[in-house]
């Protein structure tokens, strides 16, 4: 599948935010929104008026690219988070903090959502004891997601884990460390999702 392969950090600089996209190197000094908190270009640091539309399409690419999903794919979020009961905005949100690559990389056991996808990909994982191999795998309540029996003696979870163990799994994960298993003991709320977006305006755009 298409995955966007330049400079991630550029992404990040256009957005104004991190969007945590290379592992470990966000969490150092050497983040480039800590050192250029400015957009890439010639004119990134020039005074910019954004329209009601510049604004939608920037919180839309946002979330998007925070989450590491195509635009049709994305769309399909949309269009599942407006069937369902309460807010349409809140609704995509959950959705995409459910796939199973996100929540891998939330209990600490990838750097980034695109490692995770790989290792998701790779056959790393188990939702109830089965092994998922398809990272959009949206989980529920109740769900216990692992590591691997085989893959979680081995080297690369080890490095893994212990490079990510400072970064705290949200409270809606219950991670046992011990056994390499993490418990989805609820759906998270928008309130507990840490992207710093207005996603009403993702709303706004698609409902034209
Ligand atoms: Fe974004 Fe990470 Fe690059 Fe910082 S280091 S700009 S958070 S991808």
């Amino acid at each position: 599948m298409a995955r966007y392969t330049e400079a991630v950090c550029k992404l990040c600089r256009r957005e104004g935010q991190k969007l945590f996209l290379k592992g470990e190197r966000c969490y150092t000094d050497k983040c480039a929104i800590n050192r250029r908190a400015y957009a890439p270009g010639q004119h990134g640091q020039g005074r910019k008026k954004t329209s009601e539309y510049g604004l939608q399409l920037r919180a839309k690419q946002m979330t998007r690219r925070f989450y590491g999903v195509l635009e049709n794919q994305f769309r399909h979020y949309y269009e599942m988070a407006t069937k369902m009961p309460g807010k349409a905005g809140d609704n995509l949100l959950i959705l995409l903090e459910t796939r199973l690559d996100n929540v891998v990389y939330r209990c600490g056991w990838a750097s980034s959502r695109a490692e995770a996808r790989q290792l998701v990909v790779h056959g790393h994982y188990t939702v109830n004891g089965k092994k998922v191999d398809i990272p959009s795998y949206l989980v529920k309540a109740g769900d216990v997601v692992a590591i691997k029996e085989g893959s979680r003696s081995s080297d690369k979870f080890k490095a893994v884990i212990e490079a990510n163990s400072a970064r705290p799994a949200p409270k809606w994960l219950d991670v046992d460390a011990q056994n390499a298993q993490a418990k989805i003991v609820e759906l998270p709320t928008r309130e507990e999702i840490d992207l710093e977006v207005d996603e009403t305006l993702i709303v706004e755009l698609y409902s034209k």
